[in-house]
């Protein structure tokens, strides 16, 4: 991967330090826990797996269990966060994150459960429609979630998901492959899924267009934004996008299991003939308790409500949306922006130091990536994989041979990052020996 250093870098312990003192979002990393690798804070780059938890955190789950303790039932209506409209706290502050109204988010259940709730709203095959565009090798749970929805409807898979393919050789998906898909499936294409950014490379869709050409051929399109939300601008409203759904625990360090995001286009609130799941927590907020025996839906995303609120799960997500909503997208990817680059320059730097054969595989255009960079590690495998687990660097491991490197800009810093580097050419070195 030969390329030339770019010259506004360079790789020390001096110019990294450089760069945090300049970072403005410096002081954050301080407000998060970070797990200890040999008595040392490890080098955390997987938050695009589990974000790390915010110190806030548990002040929030806390208050619910001193609430429980000293309310009972009555922390429904009488907590200083009540919890029978907990859920709608999220409203406001979760719609700057991912670019929608207020009115169009809510938080609900976990992130494969919300994909095929909402599926069933928005995919409803009917005639000579009735395909699904997605992309090859998608994450296992939206396979086995699209493969399951299709059969659910009496039709083969096989005839029914249409993958997108990458070309032979290549790494990444093409946009102009991309649309030439959705235009040959064209009236067929009932609904277009894909995940807004690659979860194996690190790939980012254009979203925008992705979607007007879905609905030019008259199909519905929707995202998973699990590797997304909190990481990329999303402006889903502007773009027209009928659905989406991310789960919390990744880039929005909400933690384990923690609950999932949703978008529902305002198109299509308060509409009668949408099929929908229903349950009471989706039901008119003011008759909810008047138990009446007619679904009367909320003229919000929060239609899609079923159950009453998961509080504690919900409690460090509000914590951590308080981080977002202080910082704010913009800063968050100017910060993103520079620390990959950097990532990126250290890691073309140790390559060239140490002649080894790695090759980075997520697009090196920014406008086409995130926090993540993928490397293909050629020769080296997952020997040097253990060597930098063992010398406190978590990264993640992905079959064949690929290395997923996420410094997420929230609590990273750009000394953590030429450390990784050093540490990698240690590995490669002590291999080579
Ligand atoms: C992480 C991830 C999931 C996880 O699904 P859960 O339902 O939260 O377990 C699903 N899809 C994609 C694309 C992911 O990256």
């Amino acid at each position: 991967m030969k390329k030339t250093p770019n010259m506004q870098f360079e790789n020390s312990l001096e110019f990294a330090q450089k760069l945090d003192r300049e970072d403005p979002m410096a002081t954050y990393r301080d407000q998060f826990l970070f797990p200890k690798v040999n008595g040392k804070d490890a080098i955390y780059f997987v938050g695009n797996s589990l974000g790390l938890q915010p110190k806030i955190a548990k002040d929030y789950v806390d208050e619910i269990m001193k609430d429980w303790a000293e309310l009972g039932v009555e922390g429904h209506f009488y907590a200083d966060k009540p919890w029978w409209d907990y859920h709608e706290r999220f409203s406001e502050k979760l719609s700057k994150v991912v670019g929608a109204s207020p009115s169009e988010v809510t938080v609900m259940n976990t992130l494969t459960v919300n994909l095929h709730l909402l599926m069933t709203s928005f995919y409803r095959p009917e005639g000579k429609r009735f395909k699904i565009v997605c992309e090859e090798k998608a994450f296992p749970s939206d396979q086995y979630m699209v493969a399951s929805q299709v059969r659910f409807h009496g039709y083969d898979p096989s005839e029914a998901i249409v993958e997108l393919k990458k070309r032979d050789g290549e790494q990444n998906f093409r946009l102009e492959d991309i649309l030439s898909t959705i235009r040959e499936v064209g009236e067929e294409c009932a609904l277009v899924l894909i995940g807004g950014v690659n979860y194996y490379t690190g790939q980012v869709f254009d979203m925008k267009t992705i979607t007007k050409v879905g609905h030019e051929v008259g199909a519905m399109v929707g995202w998973d934004l699990a590797h997304a939300a909190g990481n990329i601008e999303l402006q889903l409203s502007d773009w027209d996008v009928d659905f989406a759904a991310w789960c919390s625990y990744k880039y929005m360090n909400s933690g384990p299991g923690n609950a999932s995001g949703c978008f529902i286009n305002k198109r299509f609130h308060g509409k009668k003939d949408i099929p929908r799941f229903e349950g009471w927590w989706g039901h008119n907020k003011d008759r909810r308790f008047l138990m009446e025996p007619e679904f009367q839906p909320e003229p919000t995303a929060n239609a899609w409500q079923i159950s009453n609120a998961p509080v504690l799960s919900l409690a460090p997500y509000l914590a951590s949306l308080q981080l977002f909503d202080e910082v704010g997208m913009k800063k968050l990817i100017a910060k993103r922006n520079q620390i990959v680059a950097f990532l990126e320059y250290v890691l073309h730097d140790i390559d060239r130091q140490v002649d080894s054969n790695f090759e980075v595989i997520t697009p090196a255009n920014q406008e086409e990536r995130g926090t993540q960079l993928s490397v293909f590690l050629h020769g080296e495998g997952k020997e040097l994989f253990r060597y930098l687990m063992d010398q406190g660097v978590m990264l993640d491991w992905r079959e064949p041979n690929v290395i997923r490197l996420a410094p997420a800009p929230f609590y990273c810093s750009y000394e953590d990052v030429f450390r990784f580097g050093q540490i990698l050419k240690e590995g490669i070195l002590s291999k080579q020996k």
